[in-house]
């Protein structure tokens, strides 16, 4: 069992810390169909550039761990008691080294027990087979593309397509649809996993099933194959782009099963992964439990170091919004200045702020004064040295829109002048940043050795009690970019990149499967 915990804990730092072969190349070819110059094609650099650094620094891709998740196929006779245990040593020892942000919370109490163990975490499940060997596959699916998983159940009215009938061709609309509801907020470009019939837990299970494929895998069932291809060619039609900026490229990959139902039920489940799909698996040797094989590694791999430099030259000649440097604190003529679209490379300090501060702040004062700064929402990985000393391992932006409650309240509260997140926020706060003088700023998702790069010191921390995630930690940046996606003057890109692509959707109404 010693050897095998050493194979998960391999698995476990491979998955986190490097995509696979796969999932390299669809970047990269989204990366190709890119134009230069758009805001699409930077986020798409830097989503390059930060998979480069985290095979570098062996450092965590993007730093929601999500809720790992190992799928286990053994041979008759294989203990796994034992091996569930080694597992869960693995996953502790993987948090220690910084590998995995301490992510299971008590869903009650909502502490952090800090070393991804809990009721139920992480999740394995094992299924027995006829093969001589042990299959283990690992997934960490983070929450903000986890909160875009969509469920349909048929016959139902979907806005812009109209109804989806319990046939192929409503199945076709469920899928179009789950990608547009999704918008940037998942992390796009993303892939889908979609899982047709059961009942509603077997079918997001069957949904969740498809993402174990290869991406290039062929579906061996032929009306699926069909629908496989029709969505791929047609989703990205949508114009919803990396990161919801708009652009060639929504979706990297969909994978489509079924089973039967029950004839009162039909389910369409759809399980929606973000650009940093993390997906890896191991072959391991029963006798020794030595890993013998790696999986989704054939074919070639993308260097992206080379692509960057491809990037670099192209990107020299920036076609869409202004560039501007800002140093933190803001002033409201600073912030009124800017508009959506524009890039912003910002110097000076930063705050972190997630949910739980989020809802302190609404009743309480500030540990700091807040008067003109930023807000980050971001939940980093942090590892404190022999000397007592916190060090950023991993700090992309989370989802902001759970923040929709507060935010605008909270900005007018303290005098924050820019609040940094991802996939934008709603009309509350769109309102706020006109009338008090704020502004949004779209980082890029998942790009967490990018940023973790951008933080040159870490100058305090108040809330640890919060847990490492939702702790308030003061960082001083240099050179932090993200565009402007809701400026004071009313205007968000999140809103007409939605009504866009609505208007869009509604070309694929007219049934196209029999
Ligand atoms: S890339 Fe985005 S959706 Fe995916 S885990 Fe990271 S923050 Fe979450």
């Amino acid at each position: 069992m010693e050897k095998f915990q050493e194979s998960m804990y391999q698995l476990i730092v491979e998955t986190s810390t490097k995509l696979p072969k796969d999932v390299r190349r669809a970047i990269a070819r989204a990366k190709a169909r890119e134009n230069a110059g758009t805001r699409a094609a930077m986020a798409l650099t830097t989503i390059a550039g930060n998979i480069q650094m985290a095979d570098e620094n062996v450092s965590p891709i993007c730093q929601d761990t999500g809720l790992p998740t190992f799928k286990i196929k053994v041979p008759v006779g294989v203990n796994q008691i034992k091996m569930k245990e080694a597992i869960r040593r693995a996953i502790a020892q993987a948090t220690k080294d910084g590998k995995l942000r301490p992510n299971s919370v008590d869903s009650l109490t909502g502490e952090n027990s800090g070393d991804n163990l809990g009721d139920g975490v992480p999740v394995i499940k094992f299924e027995q087979w006829e093969n001589d060997y042990i299959d283990v596959r690992l997934i960490l699916k983070g929450g903000g593309c986890e909160n875009k998983n969509i469920q349909y159940s048929l016959p139902c009215e979907l806005e812009g397509l109209g109804r989806a009938g319990r046939d192929l061709d409503g199945i076709r609309k469920c899928i179009l649809h789950a990608v547009y509801q999704a918008q940037g907020q998942g992390c796009s470009a993303g892939f889908i996993g979609v899982g047709i019939g059961g009942d509603r837990s077997a079918g997001y299970e069957l949904a969740k099933e498809q993402l174990f494929r290869s991406v290039d895998d062929v579906n061996p069932n032929e009306e699926l194959r069909q629908l496989e291809d029709y969505i791929m060619e047609n989703a990205n039609k949508l114009g919803i782009g990396t990161m919801g900026f708009g652009g060639e490229t929504t979706l990297l990959g969909c994978k489509i099963g079924v089973m039967h139902r029950i004839p009162a039920s039909f389910f369409v489940s759809v399980a929606y992964n973000c650009w940093a799909f993390r997906r890896l698996g191991v072959k391991i040797d029963p006798e020794t439990g030595e890993i013998q094989e790696w999986f989704y590694q054939e074919g070639e791999d993308v260097d992206f170091a080379k692509e960057l430099e491809k990037a670099e030259e192209k990107q020299s000649i920036p076609t869409e919004g202004r560039e501007i440097v800002l140093e933190a604190p803001l002033t409201e003529e600073q912030v009124r200045q800017l508009k959506v679209g524009d890039v912003v490379r910002i110097n000076g300090t930063m705050y972190t702020g997630r949910d739980a501060i989020h809802k302190h702040l609404m009743d309480h004062d500030a540990p700091v004064d807040l008067n003109g700064q930023i807000i980050y929402h971001c939940g980093p990985v942090m590892l404190k040295d022999e000397n007592g000393k916190w060090h950023v391992k991993a700090a992309g932006p989370t989802t902001s829109i759970r923040e929709e409650p507060y935010q605008g309240d909270i900005m007018k509260k303290f005098g924050i002048r820019a609040v940094i997140g991802k996939g934008g926020m709603g009309a509350k706060t769109l309102a706020a940043l006109k009338e008090h003088g704020g502004v949004y700023l779209n980082a890029i998702g998942g790009a967490a050795q990018y940023y973790a790069d951008c933080i040159k010191s870490v100058e305090g921390v108040d809330f640890l009690e919060f847990g490492i995630p939702e702790a308030m930690w003061h960082l001083r940046v240099e050179n932090f970019t993200a565009v402007v996606t809701m400026d004071s003057h009313g205007n968000s890109l999140h809103e007409d990149v939605e009504k866009s692509s609505l208007e869009k959707l509604a070309q694929f109404k007219e049934p196209v499967f029999k």
